[in-house]
């Protein structure tokens, strides 16, 4: 970490001139209906009305954002995005609580709301792509708050790696494009049918597949220009540049991360703290990108996720 004693990380002023510069590059632009050359400035700094008389509306930076009518300075709040975007496992809410001299329910909640900025949103384009080779792989996390029941006597089926049965646990299903970007996905079962689902959707069909050698892939493995396996249950990892180390790769970061720092992640919470582990895997250093531009990132998906996305409610606190 550097330069924490920064202007934009200690006045909520210059935190909120960061910002937009960050979100409007060109000057104010209004968040309901788009105006982008009249509007009017208001006794308060940062506060515009729009210059549209069909909308007339007052908006700041934060309007139609996560941080929304938020109390907390927006030096905090980059702060915030700043300790989440940079290092290498995240940052817990405690840790936040303590930096930023904020309550630990205040910290938990802006964590929660960087972690919906992080999220990607909308169609996103297929992963791999002609000549590219995409891994699939899948892991269990945790344990599921509502374990199925099962029938009497059924002993339930190990996991890949010999643990107890995964009927309990999370199956959490990583699409990882060599030397590229992961996509991951929380599933209620990897099941046939689901992980078929969501390696159709999500990778391009002239991608070679790479998978070990489990049962789930072999079906849908044939919609692409190549489906190879390595065999794990026979000791082999690696045959030519047929692997799933780079999923296994983020499996490790993610498990390490989510037992060092987030303990008690909640089932339903599981999602987000993915998009947190996807964001800063997808905007990593080895793809050219630094601490303060994956930060710059991470503000700029702030926006429009007010409204489109569910937020984190009181209710769920603690989790
Ligand atoms: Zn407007």
């Amino acid at each position: 970490m550097y330069a924490l004693d920064a202007p934009h990380f200690t006045n909520p002023i210059a935190a909120r001139r960061m910002m937009e510069t960050i979100r409007w590059p060109h000057g104010p632009v209004c968040p309901r209906c788009g105006e982008a050359e009249r509007r009017y400035a208001t006794k308060k700094e940062g506060r515009w009305r729009c210059g549209n008389p069909d909308c007339a509306g007052d908006y700041t930076v934060t309007t139609g954002t996560v941080m929304e009518s938020t109390h907390i300075g927006l030096h905090k709040w980059l702060m915030a995005f700043y300790m989440l975007s940079s290092s290498k496992k995240g940052s817990s809410s405690h840790q936040l609580h303590r930096t930023l001299g904020v309550t630990y329910k205040s910290a938990w909640f802006l964590s929660h709301r960087v972690r919906e900025a992080m999220k990607s949103i909308g169609l996103a384009e297929p992963l791999g792509g002609e000549g590219r080779i995409v891994e699939a792989d899948e892991t269990y996390h945790g344990k599921v708050e509502t374990p199925k029941p099962r029938s009497r006597g059924r002993i339930p089926k190990p996991t890949k790696k010999g643990r107890s049965g995964p009927a309990d646990k999370r199956p959490i299903l990583a699409l990882v494009e060599r030397h590229g970007r992961v996509r991951t996905f929380h599933v209620a079962a990897a099941d046939k049918a689901t992980v078929s689902k969501i390696v159709g959707e999500n990778i391009a069909r002239d991608s070679r597949l790479h998978t070990d050698e489990s049962n789930l892939y072999p079906t849908i493995g044939k919609e692409f220009a190549a489906h190879e396996t390595v065999k794990h249950s026979a000791g082999e990892y690696v045959r030519g540049d047929v692997h799933t180390n780079s999923a296994e790769g983020f499996f490790s970061i993610f498990k390490r991360g989510m037992r060092g720092i987030y303990q008690h992640c909640a089932e339903k919470h599981l999602h987000r703290y993915l998009a947190e582990y996807d964001f800063r895997y997808n905007h990593r250093v080895r793809l050219g990108i630094d601490d303060m531009e994956r930060t710059i990132a991470a503000v700029r998906g702030a926006e429009g996720k007010r409204l489109t996305y569910r937020q984190p409610r009181s209710t769920e606190f603690p989790a």
